[in-house]
C-alpha cells in the first residue's frame, strides 16, 4: 500500500491494513515461515504522522496461523503479531523525480545524518511511501526462533515416538517422571 507524504497531515492519519492470504505467501521468508499455514488475512493499523518529509510511521501487524511444534510436531494455532515505529526519510532530493517536489527553502537543506542501516529508520522515495515492505519485513521479524504448542511440551519419546504431552506412552507407564516431581 503507498501513501503519498504529502497527503499526510501534520496531525497525523491512520490507516488500516489488510492482506490476504495469496500475499503473505509470497513475502514469507519460507526459510523463518517454513510450513506455517495463515488462517487469517494479516490486520495491520498504522498511524502516519509527517515532520516536513520525514514521516513517523507506527503500527501494529497481526495475524493467526498454524505452525509445527519443534517439539511434538503437532500442529497448533498461533498468532503473529508485531509492533513497529519507525522513522521514514526521503531517500536523497535528488532521487525524487516524480510531481513538483519542492526543492528545500531557505539553504535548510535536508541531508541528515540518518542512514537506511539504521533498525529504526527506512527510506522512501518518489514522493511516496509503500507500507508493504514494513509488513512484509517485521512479519518475518515476529517469527521465534522455534515454535512450541506450549513452553513445557513434553515432545515426543525417544523410544517409541508416541506424544508425551497426552499422558505416559507405553514404554514410561508405571514410571512417574513428570516435571513436577
Ligand atoms: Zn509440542
Ligand atoms: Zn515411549
Amino acid at each position: 500500500m503507498k501513501i503519498k507524504v504529502d497527503r499526510i497531515p501534520e496531525e497525523g492519519m491512520s490507516v488500516e491494513i489488510e492482506k490476504d492470504v495469496t500475499w503473505l505467501k509470497e513475502h514469507q521468508d519460507t526459510t523463518v515461515l517454513n510450513g506455517v499455514r495463515f488462517l487469517s488475512p494479516l490486520a495491520s493499523k498504522v498511524f502516519l504522522q509527517r515532520r516536513g518529509r520525514d514521516v513517523l510511521v507506527r503500527g501494529n501487524l497481526a495475524v493467526n496461523i498454524r505452525a509445527t511444534c519443534v517439539r511434538c510436531l503437532d500442529e497448533f494455532p498461533s498468532r503473529l503479531s508485531a509492533k513497529f515505529d519507525l522513522l521514514c526519510v526521503p531517500r536523497g532530493a535528488t532521487q525524487i523525480t516524480e510531481e513538483d517536489d519542492e526543492p528545500p527553502r531557505g539553504g535548510r537543506s535536508h541531508d541528515t545524518e540518518l542512514r537506511s542501516d539504521d533498525p529504526g529508520v527506512e527510506t522512501y522515495s518518489g514522493g511516496q511511501l509503500d507500507l508493504d515492505p514494513i509488513l512484509d519485513e517485521h512479519l518475518n521479524l515476529a517469527v521465534p526462533m522455534r515454535f512450541l504448542c506450549r513452553e513445557d511440551c513434553s515432545g515426543l519419546c525417544p523410544r517409541c515416538g508416541a506424544s508425551l504431552n497426552t499422558g505416559a506412552c507405553p514404554c514410561r507407564t508405571g514410571v512417574r517422571n513428570t516435571a513436577a516431581v
